[in-house]
């Protein structure tokens, strides 16, 4: 059993509104020295925990202790996507996307607009338990790199990873109380919300939802990254072998427990069978293990909630009720695991090809052409991500633009996640907001704009605002007519 799970009643940490209400005055006590630093004294200053996080073996240890999965997962998604997450929202692209610049108007062709982006102040960064470090301290770094301060709240389940973060921080000399970890659940959670000036949540549809209309009771943003059905499309042309490993990959990291997993997979009949049998055949040939059977001898760990294990039993009886056939896995085994299954000859309305699993199950669609797989993928109220296979770029680009997702992967898959130049968001109810790209700094803060004279062009400002004002005058109407009738031809 994940070490996770086994804490769970360990609940003397948890902060209670009190605690949240502290934790955010002394937020609110930095944050302004914090946002005024130079860019390049916040960015230096990242760039040391980055550092340092790159090479702390106790961290590594933390994630895999905490969730169960192979230490190659720990390693190459988690500390790897912190590290380059600080690299980029501290580079050139970070720098430019909240530099100040200049704006004109055609129709104030006297003045100039300056906008600067202002950071929100403290930010609630609320995350789950399938990536202790890449969801939690991850999704923090943005917020941070545009002058806020954040409090993150990890998932009771995986706090340790968390204080890992926190004692980092310390270590390197960052400010204190700039970055705070604040234990807890729910409760903890809504009084987070109620504390902070924005919230970046990450977790389930159900919970996301409550969160955001918490804060819209504020009236402060919100952005939520929730679950996912992304779709894998296998069209006749493709390198069915490729996307069979793919597949697999895509399906069983981490166990299963990973947002954009291939949920499903839609494949042209013509090439099914090939698909399939390959996709049966690596899948047994998976390596389950506990944390500590060795470093990268394990490919699949457990799942981390005993609920997990009952809704795959369930979604999987319920697929073979409605025609399905298990081409490898189905069973449970004992300590957490369940052995990662595929499924052939699922029939769309079966609940795993409808609703979120996250677990090791597989759905695999056959479908008659490109157009049913497009249907069958858009016909689900959560819109993700998504993959398309063809040799034909031009073709797989073409379906692509047609999926109602936030993001897709032509020929690959889960990779999308580490583009971090471009945002990632969903479409419908996978989430609102984005994290990533220069858009995603913007949205942790607020555009400041500051409308003044153009530099020699001071007194004709003068004369026209001495016409634009009370008494309005027909003249002056007269003039802004034809002016009108001018620039709009
Ligand atoms: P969850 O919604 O149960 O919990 C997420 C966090 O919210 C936890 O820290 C929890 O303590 C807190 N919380 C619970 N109730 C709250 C409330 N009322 N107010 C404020 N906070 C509250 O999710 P989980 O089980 O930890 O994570 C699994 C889910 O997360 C899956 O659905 C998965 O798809 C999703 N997820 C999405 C992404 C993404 O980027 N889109 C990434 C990872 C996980």
């Amino acid at each position: 059993m994940p070490l996770g799970e086994a804490d769970w009643l360990m609940t003397e940490a948890f902060a209670d509104a009190n605690e949240v209400n502290r934790a955010a005055q002394r937020a609110r006590v930095v944050q302004g020295a914090w946002a005024s630093l130079p860019w390049c004294a916040r960015g230096r200053a990242l760039r040391g925990l980055a550092h340092r996080v790159a090479r702390d073996e106790e961290l590594a240890r933390l994630i895999v202790a905490e969730t169960g999965k192979p230490l190659f997962e720990a390693v190459g998604f988690e500390i790897a996507y912190v590290c380059e997450a600080i690299r980029y929202f501290t580079g050139r692209a970070g720098r430019r996307a909240l530099a100040e610049s200049q704006r004109f108007s055609l129709i104030l062709p006297h003045k100039q607009a300056r906008v600067a982006w202002r950071p929100r102040g403290i930010v609630a960064v609320i995350g789950p338990w399938n990536f202790p470090l890449l969801n939690n301290f991850g999704d923090a770094i943005a917020a941070l790199v545009a002058g806020n301060a954040v409090l993150l709240k990890p998932s009771p389940y995986t706090p340790l990873t968390s204080r890992r973060v926190e004692a980092l921080w310390r270590d390197e000399g960052l400010p204190e109380s700039v970055f705070q970890v604040v234990e807890g659940g729910a409760d903890s959670g809504r009084a987070l919300v109620d504390a902070c000036d924005m919230v970046f949540f990450t977790g389930s549809l159900a919970v996301g939802r409550q969160v955001a209309s918490r804060a819209g009771e504020r009236l402060i943003p919100c952005v939520a990254e929730l679950g996912g059905k992304s779709a894998m499309i296998v069209l006749a042309d493709a390198d069915v072998r490729a996307a069979a490993h793919a597949a697999v990959w895509g399906a069983f990291a981490g166990a299963g427990q990973v947002c954009i997993r291939v949920e499903r997979v839609l494949v042209e009949d013509r090439v099914a069978d090939e698909f399939v049998g390959l996709v049966a055949e690596e899948t047994k040939k998976l390596r389950l293990g506990q944390r500590g059977d060795g470093d990268v001898d394990v490919d699949v760990g457990p799942l981390l909630l005993e609920s997990q294990i009952q809704r795959c039993c369930a979604l999987v009886e319920d697929a073979i009720a409605r025609g399905a056939h298990i081409l490898a896995g189905g069973d449970e085994r004992p300590e957490s695991f369940f052995v990662p299954t595929v499924l052939d000859h699922v029939s769309p309305d079966a609940a795993v090809a409808r609703e979120e699993t996250f677990g090791p199950v597989l759905p695999i669609l056959r479908v008659r052409d490109a157009d049913e797989a497009v249907r069958i993928t858009n016909d689900t109220h959560l819109g993700l991500s998504g993959a398309v296979w063809s040799r034909d770029p031009a073709r797989a680009r073409a379906i692509a633009r047609r999926l109602e997702t936030g993001s897709v992967c032509i020929n690959d898959v889960l990779v999308n996640y580490f583009c971090l130049s471009a945002p990632l968001g969903a479409a419908k109810q996978g989430g609102l907001g984005f994290r990533h790209g220069p858009e995603a700094l913007r949205q942790f803060c607020y555009p400041q704009t500051i409308v003044e004279d153009r530099p020699l062009l001071e007194p004709v400002a003068g004369w026209i605002r001495n016409r634009l004002g009370f008494p309005y005058r027909k003249r002056v109407l007269d003039v802004l007519r034809w002016l009108l009738r001018a620039l709009y031809r």
